[in-house]
């Protein structure tokens, strides 16, 4: 999630320098504490520190007291450059920094420390703000545990979270967005409304309820429409290659930590292993006879499971799971068609993003990174090509020089929620390497061999994040074409049981996703029952309704529309769902 992307470097040496004033608060009320590292982050900052009492949210209001005190002394922050012997003497009762210390050593620099005031002093790279007085809006927000360096293997140190912003009331908005992104989080919904489940049975991956489920077979199919009408083919990869593939397409040198590595029953060492992406299997498909540029275009997709060890610490619910689907298409094509075929995937994307009622905030374009393969005129017309997309099209970006790929530059769309917060999703990548690695070719029209471009692309990105981002976005209130149940007819009495099973049975026709509540509820129960699943139509039926043959609908925000025949209400329904409308009448 990221909040800001404006003037990102004046606000983090201003979240970095709040974050030395929180040390310095911490060191004054416990004396014991032992700092070990606190950097500043996209929403804010943490501090990682090693204390022999537990710290709670309930020292908040202390701490933050002790925080202004400085705040309001409004000391100045400088910087000393030191010899290494006079760090170690500085922090000789720390050995977190004597860490840091032999790791700057190694690398042959000299440290640097930052003073506030002559009260408090850090080893730090800054940069910081000139002076505590200029921090005007800052919170602590949460206290976790955190292995020292991420790793399990270390200590378990305590961490405090804060934030600041350069006004209250951008602070005021950052709380704002953070509570109500606390009541969307996925995780919470996903069992609210029985989406999925995780068990340790396997760790890290996902359980498809039948809720869940439904809405993902939603996001495939429609994936598919849009495929099929954009001239894609589908194609399905074998999920366990040999070592051999995968020490070819180079995953064994560069993925391997992320791989699950398979045992055949006749092998005596890992022979095999789980695809960590889809493109290897994509490939041998490509070679799987000779190409012709007759072909070209050639658009292939997979909606391919793929599986990748995530440390226990990255697993996030549905948004970081271990295994998961990746809408991958690989497009094979000639130098000149790379401009068209770009120009075609960011449509796409665009189209996808409306349709969820998602809006674009900016796109990046990562460039040619130090290491690299593939020649400097080649990289050069692949981000001229790039950078002409980005002008043609009209769309914010940013250019982030020197952080693609090894093999190639790309695209990353970063979109916006509902709550202004924004998402990483569809990436569009060169690939200057597989060809090579693979040796792929095609025929040109004069006959000769020449290798092709391969773009490798994702839309939602992987499938199961991005229906976390969509529960958030949405709330869990999704709109009716997406809903698991789209439709509860609920009886005022039992009297009315069996003409609710016959409404059933007619809206069940017209491939609705209906369910009629006929527990031994009451009918408010069953209304607040819908309502809490977020079922977009609650048809509530009595005697005169069954009478008149008709029904009294109810809408998942509150307005009804009473005494509509059957057949108004699946017309417009229908509609609505074949639309893929977000609005519900
Ligand atoms: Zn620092
Ligand atoms: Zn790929």
């Amino acid at each position: 999630m990221r909040y800001h992307l404006t003037m990102e470097n004046e606000l983090s040496a201003l979240r970095h320098s709040t974050e030395h004033v929180l040390m310095q608060a911490m060191e004054s009320l416990y004396p014991s504490i032992v700092k070990a590292m606190g950097p500043a982050t996209e929403e804010g900052f943490y501090f990682d520190f090693d204390l022999n009492k537990k710290i709670s949210e309930e020292d908040f209001p202390k701490i933050e007291g002790e925080m202004r005190k400085i705040i309001n002394k409004d000391l100045p922050i400088t910087s000393k450059e030191l010899s290494i012997q006079e760090a170690r003497n500085l922090f000789k009762n720390n050995p977190y920094k004597q860490e840091w210390l032999d790791e700057i050593e190694q690398a042959g620099q000299r440290p640097t420390v930052y003073y506030t005031g002559n009260e408090f002093v850090d080893l730090c790279k800054g940069p910081h703000i000139k002076s505590t007085g200029e921090i005007k809006a800052f919170k602590l927000l949460s206290v976790a545990g955190a292995y020292w360096r991420g790793n399990e293997k270390n200590k378990m140190l305590t961490r405090v979270y804060g934030t600041a912003f350069r006004t209250k009331a951008d602070l005021d908005k950052y709380l704002t967005v953070l509570e109500e992104a606390k009541k969307r989080d996925h995780r919470k919904l996903g069992q609210d409304l029985d989406l999925y489940s995780f068990h340790p049975e396997a760790p890290g991956d996902i359980f498809w309820h039948p809720n869940g489920y439904t809405i993902m077979k939603e996001l495939f199919q429609y994936w598919r429409e849009i495929h099929k009408r954009e001239d894609y083919v589908e194609v399905r990869t074998p999920e366990i290659l040999t070592r051999k593939a995968w020490d070819q397409s180079g995953h064994t040198s560069f993925f391997i930590e992320k791989m699950y590595r398979v045992l055949s029953p006749d092998a005596k060492e890992w022979d095999m292993a789980i695809k960590p992406m889809n493109c290897d299997g994509g490939i041998l498909i490509y070679k799987s006879h000779l190409r012709s540029y007759k072909e070209f275009p050639l658009r292939m997709g997979e909606l391919g499971v793929v599986h990748r060890f995530e440390s226990s610490g990255e697993v996030h619910g549905i948004m970081r799971p271990r295994e998961f689907t990746q809408d991958d298409a690989h497009i094979y094509c000639t130098p000149n068609q790379v401009k068209d075929e770009l120009k075609k995937v960011v449509d796409l994307c665009f189209e996808v993003y409306e349709v969820f009622g998602l809006k674009l905030d900016h796109l990046e374009l990562s460039t040619r990174p130090k290491r690299s393969i593939g020649s400097e005129e080649v990289w050069k017309r692949a981000e001229s090509i790039m950078k002409q997309v980005l002008k043609e099209k009209k769309v914010p970006h940013q250019i982030n020089v020197g952080e693609g790929a090894f093999y190639g530059p790309k695209f990353d769309f970063h979109l916006k929620d509902a709550i202004g917060r924004t998402w990483q999703c569809s990436t569009i990548q060169l690939d200057f390497a597989q060809p090579e690695n693979f040796q792929l070719e095609y025929v040109t029209e004069k006959g000769t061999k020449e290798r092709p471009v391969m773009i490798h692309r994702v839309l939602y990105g992987s499938v199961e994040r991005f229906l976390g981002i969509l529960i958030e976005h949405f709330a869990g209130a999704f709109p009716a074409w997406l809903s698991p149940t789209q439709v509860t007819i609920i009886p005022i009495s039992e009297r009315q049981n069996n003409y609710a099973k016959a409404l059933k049975m007619k809206i069940l026709k017209h491939k609705m996703r209906v369910w009629a509540d006929l527990r031994n509820e009451t009918m408010q129960n069953k209304i607040r029952n819908a309502q809490m699943q977020k079922v977009p139509y609650m048809l509530i039926i009595g005697g005169k309704e069954e009478k008149a043959k008709t029904v009294s609908i109810k809408l998942r925000n509150g307005e009804s529309h009473n005494n509509i025949s059957l057949t108004e209400f699946t017309k417009k329904v229908q509609e609505i769902i074949k639309e893929k409308s977000l609005k519900l009448w």
